[in-house]
């Protein structure tokens, strides 16, 4: 999908309180001839947290280093990263909530003061020693789903935080017209919409869609798609008109299929979808509700409205 990802900050869609206040950050930086301040993207999953890093470096003209969180555990993963940084660069890191506590604590230092700690450990002809090294003022950049998760002083050092929102359908009817041209699936603006309703607001969702319609194309040999076809291609893949999925409508379902206004708990939920619990909070339920189909309550779950056509 790399050929999918824009790369400067006029070729991104939507987002534009966020673009509009980094070309000013940028620009500073640049008038300045200093750093860019560290900065956070926060958000869900595919909104273009890694897009925007990116096109921050291609905006900024500085190389960046890219890692992800979840291979951070000790200093020592982060150290061939650190010594990669020259003045003005960039170290981005994806999932940043991933990384230990450990080596955020560790990363304090070395982004307030770019300055390394490096522990010599006690041999047999020294004892041990820690060593200072300066670094080059370089700009740290994450990405997260999970905010709450980053140490409070961790999370004060980013100068600029940015949330990323879910995209309209307007805006993803942009992003899916472009790309189907991009990647030459020959589709009609009614099919355009009918992407973009089910994408959730997420570019990603819109663009694993399209390379669905380009594979089921090519593997029908159509050289264009109908409506009809569209429809029944997304079809195929459990996904219906409201973009609900296998498992977001068996939810409904457990829901649907108890007295109307009853509250369920999440335990037992997730015995009736043989899911856990984090599954059910963090990945169906948020959707769900911003749809206003179910309700989170201190009692428990409730069903607001039901499915419009039958699954
Ligand atoms: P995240 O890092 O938030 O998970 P990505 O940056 O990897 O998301 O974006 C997922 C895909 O969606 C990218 O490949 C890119 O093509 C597309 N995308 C994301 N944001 C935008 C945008 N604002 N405009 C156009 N395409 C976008």
């Amino acid at each position: 999908m790399s050929n999918l990802r824009p790369q400067r900050f006029d070729d991104l869609i939507g987002q534009d309180e966020i673009i509009q206040n980094l070309k000013i950050s940028v620009k500073s930086a640049m008038v300045r001839r200093d750093t860019l301040s560290h900065c956070l993207f926060y958000g869900g999953a595919g909104l273009g947290k890694t897009t925007l890093a990116r096109a921050l470096a291609n905006e900024l003209n500085v190389p960046i280093e890219i890692a992800n969180g979840a291979s951070l555990s000790t200093s020592k993963d982060v150290l061939p990263y650190l010594m990669k940084m020259t003045r003005g660069s960039i170290f981005f890191i994806d999932e940043i909530h991933r990384v230990s506590k450990k080596v955020q604590e560790y990363l304090l230092t070395v982004i307030e003061d770019f300055r390394l700690d490096i522990v010599i450990p006690a041999s047999k002809n020294s004892q041990g020693e820690t060593i200072n090294i300066d670094i080059p003022k370089f700009c740290f950049v994450g990405a997260t789903t999970e905010m709450g998760d980053l140490v409070q002083p961790f999370l004060d050092r980013f100068k600029l935080k940015h949330f990323i929102r879910t995209y309209s359908v307007e805006e993803l009817s942009e992003l899916v017209s472009i790309n189907a041209k991009k990647i030459k699936v020959d589709i009609s603006e009614e099919s355009v919409k009918i992407i973009s309703k089910i994408s959730r607001g997420v570019p990603r969702l819109a663009n694993n869609f399209l390379e669905w319609l380009r594979d089921y194309g090519v593997a029908n040999g159509l050289r264009n798609l109908s409506s009809e076809q569209v429809t029944k291609a997304i079809k195929m893949q459990g996904i219906d008109e409201n973009g609900l999925n296998p498992i977001d409508r068996k939810y409904l379902e457990v829901l649907i299929n108890l007295p109307k206004g009853t509250h369920i708990g999440v335990n037992t939920l997730c015995s009736a979808l043989s899911l856990d619990r984090q599954t059910i909070e963090q990945k169906i339920e948020p959707y769900l509700m911003q749809q206003g189909y179910v309700n989170r309550t201190s009692k428990g779950r409730v069903l607001i409205r039901g499915l419009v056509t039958p699954s």
